[in-house]
């Protein structure tokens, strides 16, 4: 069945796993708003929908700033219409061991990830509720587990999962949905910047990855916009307040 056409809006789509979500949501036929922090850079992804039929816009804004969060929010319902899919997926790393950890490496993860998250979804569904549909989708990781070099960012993807828990209790009488979408190891600019923290090549980094995941295989931004689209779509409206880890295989 086809989707309803909606309004999508899509955080740190400029590149990786935000921009093949963007792409799979406008190819489901909604009109998306790729949201991320340099306009310019948000443009590339929106040209390209658009050459490929689709409609979207490109939106400059810093999601850990309320004030940016609430004009960009406003701008996209006013240019494409009001919003009814969110997925907060702009995120940053700034890995270090704890005690070389910085208060800056923790706030400013903390703050794109988690207040970011908080932000646009509190701005969103004062559209959602009082349509009575919507679909929120957070990006939390693996790393949400516990990984060595992460405390800040995994104490921010384990916070998403209780934050995704929290608005499915809440929204889900307005008919909004919120889940969380935890991934494992996907080839994007994010893991190669950890292949150069650590002093690998990208392909060996992917390779050794890709031997101890079931799948024998690393993931694709597609694998992550493939479950995105199923969870803001028409046919998941009784799937809320779940985690899903997209790893290739069961995680802990
Ligand atoms: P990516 O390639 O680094 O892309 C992240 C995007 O978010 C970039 O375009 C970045 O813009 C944007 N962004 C950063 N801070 C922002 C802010 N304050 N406001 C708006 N946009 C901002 O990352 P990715 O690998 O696609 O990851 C996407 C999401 O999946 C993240 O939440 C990440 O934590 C999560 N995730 C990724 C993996 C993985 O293996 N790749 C695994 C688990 C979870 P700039 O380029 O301007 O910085």
């Amino acid at each position: 069945m086809p989707e309803t056409p909606r309004v999508a809006i899509v955080t740190g789509a400029a590149r990786g796993i935000g921009a093949a979500t963007a792409r799979r949501l406008a190819a489901e036929g909604h009109s998306v708003a790729v949201l991320d922090l340099a306009e310019a850079d948000a443009n590339a992804t929106a040209e390209q929908i658009t050459a490929d039929g689709g409609t979207a816009i490109a939106v400059g804004a810093d999601v850990s700033d309320a004030g940016q969060v609430r004009t960009a929010v406003d701008q996209v319902a006013d240019r494409l219409g009001r919003p009814a899919i969110l997925v907060n997926n702009a995120g940053v790393i700034r890995d270090n061991m704890l005690f070389k950890m910085s208060d800056d490496d923790w706030d400013t993860v903390l703050g794109v990830h988690l207040r970011g998250a908080f932000l646009m979804s509190r701005a969103a569904q004062e559209y959602m509720t009082s349509d009575g549909w919507g679909r929120i989708v957070n990006l939390s990781s693996s790393s949400a587990l516990g990984n060595r070099g992460q405390a800040n960012y995994s104490a921010a993807k384990a916070g998403m999962q209780g934050f995704t828990k929290t608005l499915a209790v809440e929204l889900g009488k307005f008919g909004v949905t919120a889940n969380a979408v935890a991934p494992g190891f996907i080839a994007t600019d994010m893991t190669r910047a950890t292949a150069e923290r650590v002093g690998m090549e990208f392909e060996d980094f992917k390779n050794a990855a890709a031997a101890s995941i079931p799948v024998r295989r690393v993931g694709r931004p597609e694998d992550i916009a493939n479950t995105i689209a199923f969870l803001t779509g028409e046919a998941a409206g009784f799937v809320s307040g779940q985690v899903i880890y997209v790893a290739g295989g069961p995680l802990d």
